[in-house]
C-alpha cells in the first residue's frame, strides 16, 4: 500500500484516518499541532501519542521536509534551494521587511509559461509541486526562523517558480491548510497568488469567494508587446484578461495588484505609461513598479533610474495607486529559477537520496 504525505491531507481527511485507526477525534488535533505549530517532521517525537499509533501512522502515512542544498543570504533576502523527494530542486526566498516578513514559495518546478524575462521556465515545467511541497516551504523557513529567535513569518506570496493557477487543486488547498486557525493561522488577506494571467483560473478563483490578493502580471499595456513579453497573451489576450479582473474585483470585493516590470526600451516609455492609464480606466487596481532582474540568455535590460522615475511619476499624476518596488537580493540571483538554474542545470539535481522524515523510532 502506498503511504500518503500527510501534509497532503486536511484536518477533516485526518480525522478521517484517525478514527479508522480506532482512536479519538482529538488525536488529529494533537499532530496536526505537532505538525504546524512545532513544525515536527517524525513521527517519533510526537510525545504525547501512544507509540502504538505512531506506529501505524507511519505505516499508513509519512512527512515530508525537504534537504537544504543552498542557502544564499543578502542583507534582505535568504534564499533557499530546497531538495524535494524525488531529487527536484526548487526555491524559496524570505523577504524581510522592517516589521515584517514575507515568504515567495514557488508552487511547480519548473513553468510551462514561457515569460520570456523568467529563468523558472527554462527547460518547461517538471511537474506540479504537491500540496505539502508548499506547506513545507513554509515549516522549513518557519523552523528556522523560530529556532533563532526572529520574527514568523507573516505574508505568504506565491510568486516563485511556476504559475499557481496552473496547479489550481493542489494551491486552493495548500491555502486553507495554511489558513487553518488551529495550525499555521496565515489569514487569507496575507496571501497573494500571482498570475500570468491564466484567465480560467482567475475564474475558479472568483467562484472560490476566499479574499486572498490577486496579483497578474501585466508587463504591457498592449496586446502585440505582451504578446511578445508573455506568450500567454495570445491565449488570453488583455480584453478577456481585464475583463476577468474586473469581475474578481466585482465578487471578492478587493482591489488587485497588477505587476508591471519596467524593460528598458521594450515597456518603459511614456507613452507606454499613457496607454497603461487608458487600458485601467475604473479598475479598481494598484499597480507595482518592478525593476528588472537581468537573467543569463536574455537580452532584456532594466529601465534606467531616471526613465522609471519618470514612468512612475506619469502615473501617479494621474491619480493612480502606484509603488515601485525596491530591489531585493539580485546579488544573489533573485530572480526566480536562477538559483535553481545556477546549481541544476535547470532540471532534477543529482543527489535524490530519500530525505524526510519515515517514522524514526
Ligand atoms: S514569470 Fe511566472 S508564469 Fe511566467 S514563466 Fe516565470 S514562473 Fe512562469
Amino acid at each position: 500500500m502506498q503511504r500518503v504525505n500527510i501534509k497532503d491531507l486536511t484536518r477533516q481527511e485526518l480525522e478521517h484516518i484517525i478514527t479508522d485507526l480506532g482512536e479519538p477525534g482529538y488525536r488529529a488535533q494533537q499532530i496536526w499541532d505537532w505538525l504546524y505549530r512545532k513544525y515536527m517532521f517524525s513521527f517519533a517525537n510526537m510525545s504525547n501519542l501512544p507509540p502504538g499509533l505512531r506506529k501505524r501512522l507511519a505505516d499508513k502515512t509519512f512527512i515530508s521536509w525537504p534537504r537544504l542544498l543552498k542557502r544564499q543570504e543578502a542583507e534582505d533576502t535568504i534564499k533557499y534551494l530546497l531538495q524535494l523527494r524525488d531529487g527536484q530542486g526548487i526555491e524559496t526566498v524570505l523577504m524581510r521587511y522592517r516589521s515584517w516578513h514575507s515568504l515567495c514559495l514557488s508552487t511547480q518546478v519548473g513553468c510551462a509559461m514561457a515569460c520570456k524575462f523568467c529563468a523558472s521556465t527554462r527547460g518547461g515545467k517538471l511537474r506540479d509541486l504537491s500540496t505539502a511541497e508548499m506547506l513545507d516551504q513554509v515549516l522549513f523557513v518557519q523552523r528556522e526562523l523560530n529556532s533563532k529567535g526572529d520574527k514568523p513569518i507573516t505574508r505568504v506570496v506565491l510568486m516563485g517558480m511556476g504559475e499557481p493557477l496552473d496547479n489550481y487543486e493542489n494551491v486552493i488547498k495548500f491555502i486553507y491548510i495554511l489558513h487553518d486557525p488551529d495550525g499555521l493561522n496565515m489569514g487569507f488577506r496575507r496571501i497573494t497568488i500571482s498570475t500570468c494571467g491564466l484567465v480560467p483560473g482567475i475564474m475558479k478563483l472568483t467562484q472560490e469567494g476566499i479574499p486572498v490578493n490577486l496579483a497578474v502580471s501585466l508587463h504591457a499595456p498592449d496586446n502585440k508587446l505582451r504578446d511578445k513579453i508573455m506568450p500567454i497573451n495570445k491565449r488570453y489576450p488583455l480584453e478577456k484578461l481585464l475583463k476577468a479582473c474586473r469581475e474578481y474585483v466585482e465578487v471578492i470585493g478587493r482591489r488587485i495588484t497588477l505587476e508591471y516590470t519596467l524593460i528598458a526600451g521594450m515597456n518603459d516609455s511614456l507613452k507606454h505609461a499613457e496607454e497603461l492609464t487608458r487600458l485601467l480606466d475604473n479598475l479598481s487596481c494598484h499597480i507595482n513598479i518592478i525593476p528588472l532582474n537581468p537573467i543569463p540568455g536574455c537580452d532584456y535590460r532594466p529601465s534606467s533610474p531616471k526613465t522609471t522615475t519618470g514612468f512612475v511619476n506619469y502615473l501617479r499624476a494621474r491619480g493612480m495607486s502606484v509603488t515601485q518596488r525596491r530591489e531585493m537580493g539580485q546579488s544573489i540571483t533573485a530572480a526566480c529559477g536562477q538559483l535553481r538554474l545556477v546549481r541544476g542545470k535547470g532540471g532534477r539535481i543529482d543527489n535524490s537520496e530519500g530525505q524526510g522524515n519515515d517514522y524514526l523510532g
